[in-house]
């Protein structure tokens, strides 16, 4: 038996890696099974080319739990190593690996930036085991099997063992106490689904009972054997090309992905570059549903097949965070920390790259089917806006398939929207106004009003679509935008047409104190304005700056930082309309009053103002009335 000593700095380096890697000890696992896999991988790259000669044989990884010996093991039929490639690779190698590790661990302070732990390969056993055996044997003929032993300590033994016959490689853990947890089956369960379900090699863990038919019709017998549980699916989807799959593979590969989810995928889209960099995967536009769980099933992370992370923070542009799928690429740099990759370049291109890809997608959608890409609009609107907002490139993809419903339900883009309206709704300083809600129900008698004017209203029900609407605006100079009930409809598309007041400008200075009085509210301003007779005495609008400033600050962003304003509304006295006049020629002050709160009442009725004790004052106010 040979005796070795690691050659480190640190007396025993094991007790540090533990203690900066206490959250992610289950890494361990997909480390070793990595190795496992990349063995069994290399073994079969050397069939293919014919330099291991003969039937590689079943080349199943088994993981498997010993209670008893307190052992996990992890077991391969790779290409195994001789006495000298454990030296090499375990003892030299893997070790100036972790200990590199751990040096920039240290640079990084706070370990909780690291996204992945890539690099630390092997070692990683000893956050979970006290003591760590290999048996290994070299597919090389006439290999002499071996043994290494290592408690943590820089010591190891290298024998050798006539305990292993296979080729392969065997890791056995002696599981340390406080990590008992991963001595249970459902713990492994679950990381090998976590970290290893679509590895490209087959994964046994233990085995499983499944009935078998045998016979035909009335004499078939049902009997109950024993199978190998097979965790992963070795050939995932995304792995294929899009030409081998249908939409229904691309379902189902959605359900395996996230196995709780009940919902088919709205769209995918399938990446697959190989230069400059390498990328694969598979992109899915959900449902969006009320109930939707935002932490929940994000876009994957994986290397190799290798499951990685779930948070792709900088990797996929914010704007795609809604998206499921995962993305695989070897290319990403791992062991960094956060603030490091979002300045890398490859990383930078990535993302870059992942954004064209959803335009071209969207795009070829909106041309390809256009009444079928009108269906999917409200649930990926949203994602679209957020990303003409975020990202000025995917801005200038977007703008040519950005779909804007009218109230009616009808579908223009931008461009098509202002050619549309543009003879119509042109004001006297040439700017062309696009008139839009954000709630049919809610600003009904607004939208009725400009209809009747013949005039198209956009329906536009984001959340963030004030700050869309600035951005547009800020690129089509002579546009403007304004909802319904920001004015009256004249002064919303004001095209300097004569009005005649049916009072007097003495008459209005008379009137003008007294609805003010009458409405006592420093929220309202009061305006005079000669609308059409057939309209409501009052109207209230709410300020289309005010409005959407507040919009802003409370979707984040805002302009200027500016917090939120006060609530701000004008109040528009329509001196057309027959109540205002009577207000101004009542005798009786108490009917006055009246009039002046019902048609106040009325107006703020209009724009759901009313509530509480101010609506159970007008209920009774209107019962009086009718009497
Ligand atoms: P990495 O896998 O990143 O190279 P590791 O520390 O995990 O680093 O492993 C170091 C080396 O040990 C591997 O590159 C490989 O040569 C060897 N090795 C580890 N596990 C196995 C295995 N199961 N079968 C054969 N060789 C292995």
């Amino acid at each position: 038996m040979a005796k070795g000593k690691i050659n480190v700095t640190a007396d025993n380096i094991f007790p540090v890696i533990k203690k900066f890697l206490y959250s992610d000890h289950e890494i361990f696992l997909r480390e070793l099974v990595s190795n496992a896999v990349d063995a069994t991988e290399k073994l079969k790259h050397l069939s293919s080319m014919g330099e291991v000669k003969g039937d590689l044989g079943d080349t199943k990884i088994e993981i498997s739990i010993d209670k008893d010996a307190k052992t996990l093991t992890i077991k391969d039929r790779g290409i195994g190593m001789t006495s000298e490639e454990v030296e090499k690779y375990i003892t030299d190698i893997a070790f100036s690996g972790a200990e590199e590790f751990m040096e920039k661990y240290k640079e990084e302070m706070d370990g909780k930036d690291l996204i992945g732990h890539f690099g630390l390969g092997f070692y990683s056993a000893f956050m979970v085991a006290s003591e760590v055996e290999i048996f290994t044997k070299s597919y090389k003929d006439d290999s002499q099997a071996v043994r290494w032993e290592c408690d943590g300590s820089p010591e190891y033994e290298l024998e050798n063992t006539d305990k292993k016959e296979d080729r392969g490689t065997e890791i056995v853990l002696h599981i340390d106490e406080d990590s008992a947890e991963f001595l249970e089956e459902s713990r492994i369960t679950e990381l090998l689904n976590k970290y290893s379900k679509f590895v490209p090699v087959e994964i046994k863990f233990g085995e499983k009972e499944e009935t078998v038919k045998e016979g035909e019709g009335d004499d078939a017998v049902e009997t109950k054997v024993s199978v190998d549980n097979i965790i992963n699916n070795t050939n995932p989807a995304w792995t294929k090309s899009p030409s081998e799959l249908t939409d229904e593979d691309y379902n189902s590969f959605y359900k395996e992905l996230y196995p709780a989810n009940f919902e088919d995928p709205l769209f995918h889209i399938h990446l697959n570059v190989d230069y400059p960099f390498n990328l694969t995967g598979i992109l899915y536009f959900p449902k969006i549903s009320k109930s939707m769980d935002m932490q929940k099933d994000k876009i994957q992370l994986y290397q190799n097949q290798v499951f990685i992370t779930d948070n792709v923070e900088n990797i996929v542009p914010d704007f795609l965070n809604m998206l499921k799928g995962l993305i695989d690429s070897p290319d990403i740099p791992l062991n960094v920390s956060r603030s490091y990759l979002q300045a890398d370049a490859a990383v930078k291109r990535i993302s870059g790259h992942i954004t064209k890809k959803i335009a071209d997608k969207l795009n070829s959608m909106f041309k390809d089917d256009r009444e079928d890409f009108q269906k999917k609009w409200a649930d990926i609107k949203i994602i679209i806006e957020y990303g003409m907002l975020s990202e000025p490139k995917f801005y200038d993809r977007a703008k040519k398939f950005a779909l804007y419903p009218t109230v009616n339900d009808e579908f223009f883009t931008f461009d098509e929207f202002v050619e549309k309206v543009k003879d119509a709704q042109t004001d006297k300083d040439g700017n062309t106004v696009v008139l839009y809600a954000s709630n049919k129900d809610a600003q009904h008698s607004y939208i009725e009003r400009a209809k009747d004017k013949g005039y198209e209203v956009m329906l536009l029900d984001s959340p963030i679509i004030s700050h869309l609407i600035q951005k547009i605006e800020g690129d089509n100079a002579n546009v403007k935008f304004a909802r319904v009930d920001a004015d009256s409809i004249d002064k919303l598309i004001n095209k300097d047409e004569p009005v005649v007041s049916k009072l007097s400008k003495e008459e209005e200075d008379v009137l003008k104190p007294i609805i003010e009085t009458g409405v006592n509210d420093t929220k309202y301003t009061v305006q005079m304005e000669a609308l059409d007779s057939k309209e409501l005495p009052f109207l209230v609008t709410v300020p289309e700056f005010i409005r959407r400033m507040n919009e802003q600050a409370q979707t984040g962003g805002g302009m200027m930082g500016m917090g939120q304003m006060p609530e701000m509304y004008n109040l528009i006295v329509n001196t057309n309309n027959e109540v205002v006049s009577e207000i101004l020629n009542e005798e009786s002050e108490d009917r006055k009053k009246d009039l002046v709160q019902q048609a106040f009442d009325l107006a703020k009725l209009q724009q759901n103002l009313l509530h509480g004790e101010e609506l159970t004052k007008f209920i009774k106010r209107s019962v009086e009335l009718i009497k």
